[in-house]
């Protein structure tokens, strides 16, 4: 079986890499734009502690999170090493005691069917800094083990590189649907046709104009997020926890002293692909509000990423009577770091035909919107 997959974001190669494992001849098109969301992502893997509280989301972003460590195993088996993979845990962080009971409570619940959320425990604000120095001095936190953080780039490539080991080909280019009685047979890139089976569409939030022409509104934009990387001198930050404010921004650390704090969510920016000055400024402060230890650190980059917001908070995933062989992915939002390898291998299961391990109508790409649950 032959399919072609547009668009190597987290998403694609991902599919593109379980496919290939598969045994299925797989080609891959990327038209690499700026902005891709995966290579800007803060790498944040942590749907245990969450302001979003909707059950459909929850299923698919807690089978994200669990899908890590047998993707990694699969990755070094094929001889991948470098991702940025670590379970370095997270703090939620706030100065009110009240809204890290209501955090605890509902962290929890989720332990008690989940064990991988790890052990929970409450921190007082002078056990919080010693796991996170910068931190401001009147946070206190709840401390959880299950939360983990990666490199979506690295983790992209890493894909990539696999499935290209299990046979995989890469054209970079723009792809369009080659679409012909209700069916699509293939893609057109470069002036040539490929001819597939199966065409999974991953195009994160560009992939409203690719199916336009099918006569398909997907409803996707662009919202942009900008997102700074920060150099801390003389200190090892390999091992510190995520830190989960209450507001949408976070800090997040690597190795190598990086610390990665964002992020805008620009809804409306449109492919606006520029920083602006009150982008940056909302996230160097909202970062130094929370850890003024970073004041004296080095700002070496700020990057933009355009996340494929959809309706509502669920992805876009599954199949359109109208387009037999058309397989859509996209719709990951704020989460798509998260869920974005578990959706591409049901994105793989839709194409090969296979029976769901998941129930996908909530998900359904060509469905009116719900209205997000955020608490
Ligand atoms: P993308 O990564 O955008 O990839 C789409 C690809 O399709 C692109 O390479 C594009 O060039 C290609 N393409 C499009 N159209 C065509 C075409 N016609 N032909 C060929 N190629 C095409 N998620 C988390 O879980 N945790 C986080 O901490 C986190 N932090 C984030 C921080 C920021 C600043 C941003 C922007 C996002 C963050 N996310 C996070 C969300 C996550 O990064 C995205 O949801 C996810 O990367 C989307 O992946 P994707 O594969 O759907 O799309």
């Amino acid at each position: 079986m032959k399919i072609a997959v547009i668009g190597s974001g987290i998403a694609g190669s991902s599919a593109a890499y379980h496919l290939s494992r598969e045994g299925a001849e797989v080609v891959i098109i990327d038209k690499a734009h700026q902005g891709q969301a995966t290579a800007a992502g803060a790498g944040i893997i942590c749907p245990w502690i969450s302001r979003v509280n909707h059950k459909d989301w929850y299923t698919i972003a807690k089978r994200g999170a669990l899908y890590y460590p047998s993707l990694i195993a699969n990755l070094k088996q094929d001889g991948e090493e470098d991702f940025g993979y670590r379970m370095v845990g997270a703090l939620a962080v706030s100065s009110s005691s009240d809204e890290l009971d209501a955090i605890e409570q509902s962290v929890r619940q989720k332990r008690a069917e989940t064990p991988e959320v790890g052990e929970i425990t409450r921190l007082s604000a002078v056990e919080a800094r010693e796991l996170y120095p910068p931190l401001r001095e009147d946070l206190q936190a709840v401390h959880v083990t299950g939360g983990a953080r990666l490199d979506g780039r690295l983790l992209r490539d890493a894909m990539l590189n696999g499935a290209k080991k299990h046979g995989a080909a890469i054209i970079e280019g723009e792809g369009d649907l080659v679409f012909q009685n209700n069916k699509v047979t293939g893609v057109k890139v470069n002036g040539e046709v490929i001819a597939a089976d199966a065409v999974i569409v991953t195009a994160g939030a560009w992939a409203k104009d690719l199916l336009a022409p099918l006569g398909i509104d997907l409803k996707i934009e662009p919202q942009r997020g900008q997102i700074a990387h920060l150099e801390i001198d003389s200190m090892d930050t390999s091992s510190w926890p995520v830190v989960l404010p209450q507001s949408s921004h976070y800090l997040v650390a690597f190795d190598h002293s990086k610390v990665v704090v964002g992020a805008t969510r620009e809804t409306g920016s449109g492919f606006d692909y520029r920083l602006t000055a009150a982008g940056v400024k909302e996230v160097l402060d909202e970062a130094l509000a929370v850890a003024p230890g970073l004041a004296e650190s080095t700002l070496k980059e700020v990057r933009i990423g355009f996340r494929p917001a959809g309706p509502d908070i669920l992805p876009l995933l599954g199949t359109v009577p109208a387009a037999e062989g058309l397989v859509i992915a996209t719709g990951l939002g704020a989460s798509g770091l998260t869920m974005g390898p578990y959706v591409g291998t049901l994105a793989a299961d839709l194409a090969l035909k296979r029976e769901m391990e998941i129930d996908l109508s909530p998900y359904d790409p060509l469905r009116k919107g719900l209205e997000a649950e955020i608490k």
